[in-house]
């Protein structure tokens, strides 16, 4: 059994050149908060060195810690979540966030503040939730997994901010309008719902589609509300998928009203909700997990209820 997060060591897991090198800086000033807050003898701090780091750093944290925290973007809570779940589920400390990222999705879905200080007492209060993390070919992801259009327009938004140092919105929209107009392909899909929510039936879906999404939480690429109703804590996947045919204008408006969630009554967008489904592709999507990159055509993804103890920042509603 882990310690309880507020008897527990608290190990900070940072990554150094999360935004554009502010990694370092924010991971200092995390550190200095801590040690004044709950002792340095209870702080333990870990730089990241390379990709996937964090994730060994997680699976080896010591049996004295009780609370994690990830200081970085979504690719860095995704390493971390993929290190405690390597460990065995009784072993696994609790998981915090402070965003400093380029994407923080996660972030927002836990209700954190977007600086250090603020998050830092919000952390201490130690609110936590049990949450799903999601689980696609045997690889973990605690927000959002997604194929077509929105993958491609994340993907080319990572290109287009390590080309030019840039974030934000106006980049996805940038990119966003460029994939649009110029590469609005389709894909054809056959989403087999295998294992459904209590109540419904198991049911296959087939068809071409512009984008399909299985999210944990509710948004994506960097808070749009792809599935609005999303919940961490339900132990189910929220699925949507959007059908053809849209002229690219009647498709940025979809994506437009999508920031707000608010693309839910369009006849082309349709939703689920499952524990497990099996994702079939005729040719290779695009395709992103938690903001990175993966490949393939056949994805066996579930939920994998009750699976981390996360802090959250704001209670919830
Ligand atoms: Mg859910």
């Amino acid at each position: 059994m882990v310690p309880a997060p507020e008897t527990g060591k608290i190990a900070l897991i940072a990554n150094p050149v999360a935004k554009s090198g502010r990694g370092a800086a924010a991971a200092d000033e995390a550190t200095r908060l801590l040690w004044s807050r709950v002792g340095e003898e209870r702080v333990e701090v870990f730089y990241t060195a390379r990709p996937r780091h964090a994730t060994e750093l997680a699976k080896q944290l010591g049996p004295e810690v009780g609370c994690v925290i990830a200081l970085g973007g979504d690719g860095l809570v995704n390493e971390v979540a993929c290190g405690l779940m390597e460990r065995p589920a009784d072993e696994r400390p609790a998981l915090a966030v402070i965003p400093v990222g380029s994407g923080n999705d996660y972030a927002a879905t836990l209700g954190m503040a977007y600086s250090v200080v603020p998050a830092i007492s919000q952390i201490l209060h130690f609110r936590t939730v049990r949450a799903d993390v999601g689980c696609v070919n045997g690889r973990y992801f605690v927000e959002t997994l997604s194929f077509g259009l929105d993958a491609a327009i994340a993907l080319d938004t990572m290109e287009r901010r390590k080309r030019s140092g840039r974030a934000g919105t106006m980049l996805y929209l940038e990119s966003a309008v460029d994939q649009l107009f110029n590469h609005l392909d389709t894909y054809r899909f056959s989403l087999r719902i295998t294992d459904p929510a209590v109540g419904e039936e198991p049911q296959t879906v087939e068809g071409e589609a512009y984008l399909v999404a299985s999210q944990i939480g509710p948004t994506y690429g960097g808070h749009f509300r792809i599935t609005p109703e999303a919940s961490i804590e339900d132990g189910l996947l929220d699925l949507c998928w959007a059908t053809p045919k849209l002229i690219p204008m009647r498709a940025l408006a979809i994506l437009l009203r999508a920031r707000a969630g608010k693309h839910v009554g369009s006849s082309h967008v349709h939703f689920a909700r499952a524990k497990k489904v099996e994702l079939d592709f005729e040719k290779e999507p695009p395709a992103q997990i938690d903001g990175e990159k993966i490949t393939g055509t056949h994805f066996v993804i579930e939920c994998i209820p009750d699976a981390l103890t996360v802090v959250l920042g704001e209670p919830r509603r």
